[in-house]
């Protein structure tokens, strides 16, 4: 390891006065007050495997974070000074759950009887051999493995047994960090070694309203500037991007990411324009509007976020866009169907001033319904909300009382025809112009005459 960033270095550089000893702050009450009991009982699991087999525990890194900030996070990393694949699976057998197989890593996921999924980890030290490589591992100390982390906010951990137990280790800083709200990675190299943690940065900033250390911002800028991001696997940065979007933050981090230039650097065509800034926003809008009223309908948040910053791109724009992130051409070309059926809809339901809801009906009908925030953001005003409303509530439930048994019942020979006069009810029950099952037949037979007279 280069000596500069040492973990020994980067606590004295790092840790404000007060917090160097990391043993001063005793969480056990406020894993009583804010864990529920299930996690609660998993953490005193834990700790009694640990101490059977004689090696040390930890929770780490978002799970301690959020503790202390008071956010509800079910998600339990555990960390063991010692051997961790072996620890994983007594403590698996101990919640009567399963384990799976080791990672590359060596990290295991432990399920538990309950459902909870934990994370174990061997602590481990790591080195990077070139910029965006992955990592060379080998066994650490606990100090070692909160040092390989990303920010500051990261790197403390809860011991679970032992002296210590429900303790805060926090030897990097990151008490005080979280409590001034700052976003500081621990050495000069860490952009370096893993540029994914540039899009990191902006995530957590934007989750949480913290900023970027001045001296961060400017290794970030550094990172960006040396075209790092560009040396990062489609997979890897996919995977940024994706727990971006699907956050509680999407925009914001897109126009952050924006601001810090970052974005040509996934792909030139990517910088936002004031219109596109414009419309993510009215997206994420529509968004939080659907979800209130029709959660049920949305799905992932990716796909449209997505394909409102694909709006208006060539087709090969957002193949070479797509490729670069490693999508696949499935999905690709998902994501192209749905932005022009969604363009398509937009211009029909705008054109027409008085469309009936046959119309609304077949212009939204082949929307796959994900897309509707982006419909809705780039079909703004109250016309259009309200026809689209209907449809979510009503329109979109409705069915002809006929069937297709009942239409060769009447005569209408097999074939296309059966599908083409159900259409027909359909629009004709949509707009009132049928109301009962006899004004549907009487329907069908004049369809037919029509049929045979032509
Ligand atoms: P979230 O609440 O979004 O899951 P998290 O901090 O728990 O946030 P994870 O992706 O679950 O994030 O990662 C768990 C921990 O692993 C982090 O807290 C951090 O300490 C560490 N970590 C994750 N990714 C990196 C990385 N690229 N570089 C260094 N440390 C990382
Ligand atoms: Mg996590």
């Amino acid at each position: 390891m280069n000596p500069q960033t040492s973990p020994e270095t980067a606590v004295k550089s790092q840790t404000p006065e007060g917090l160097e000893t990391g043993g001063d702050l005793h969480l056990a009450e406020r894993c009583r007050t804010r864990l529920s009991p299930a996690l609660q009982a998993l953490l005193h699991t834990a700790a009694r495997t640990a101490d059977t087999h004689r090696v040390r525990v930890f929770a780490v890194g978002g799970f301690v974070r959020d503790l202390l900030l008071g956010v509800r996070d079910e998600d339990l990393d555990l960390t063991v000074e010692g051997d961790g694949v072996a620890f994983a699976r007594h403590f698996a057998a101990a919640t009567d759950g399963s384990c799976k197989e080791p990672s590359a890593f060596g990290t295991v996921v432990v399920i538990a009887r309950d459902g909870h999924k934990i994370d174990v980890a061997t602590a481990r030290r790591e080195t990077y051999k070139h910029p965006a490589a992955l990592p060379t591992v080998e066994p650490g100390t606990i100090r070692d493995d909160l040092f390989r982390r990303d920010f500051s906010i990261n790197t403390m951990a809860l011991a679970l047994n032992g002296p210590e137990a429900f303790t805060l280790l926090d030897w990097y800083g990151g008490h005080a960090d979280l409590a001034e709200g700052v976003i500081r990675v621990l050495h000069n190299r860490s952009f370096r070694d893993d540029p994914t943690r540039i899009f990191r940065a902006v995530r957590l900033e934007q989750r949480f309203g913290f900023i970027l250390h001045r001296h961060t911002l400017r290794l970030l800028q550094r990172a960006v500037d040396k075209r790092w991001i560009e040396l990062l696997s489609g997979a890897r940065l996919w995977r940024e991007l994706r727990l971006m979007l699907e956050g509680g933050a999407p925009v914001a981090c897109l126009r952050r990411l924006d601001e810090l230039g970052i974005l040509p650097h996934i792909d030139a065509d990517l910088a936002l324009s004031p219109d596109r800034r414009e419309l993510l926003t009215r997206v994420a809008e529509a968004r939080v509007e659907l979800v209130e009223t029709h959660a049920d309908v949305l799905g992932r948040a990716w796909p449209v976020y997505l394909a409102a910053l694909f709006h208006g791109f060539d087709v090969e724009v957002i193949r070479r866009i797509s490729a670069r992130l490693t999508l696949s051409p499935r999905t690709t070309q998902e994501l192209i169907n749905g932005l022009s059926v969604t363009e398509k809809a937009c211009h029909r339901l705008r054109q027409e001033h008085t469309i009936p809801p046959s119309g609304v009906a077949a212009a939204l009908r082949t929307l796959p319904l994900e897309m509707l925030p982006l419909l809705l953001a780039l079909c703004p005003g109250g016309e259009v909300h309200r026809q689209v409303e209907r449809y979510l509530t009503t329109w979109r439930h409705i069915r002809p009382d006929l069937t297709g048994n009942d239409l060769k019942r009447l005569g209408v020979p097999q074939g296309p025809s059966i599908g083409r006069v159900l259409a027909r009810l359909l629009a004709a029950k949509l707009d009132g112009e049928v109301t009962n099952r006899e004004a549907e037949e009487a329907l069908v037979r004049s369809a037919l005459l029509q049929m045979q007279s032509s």
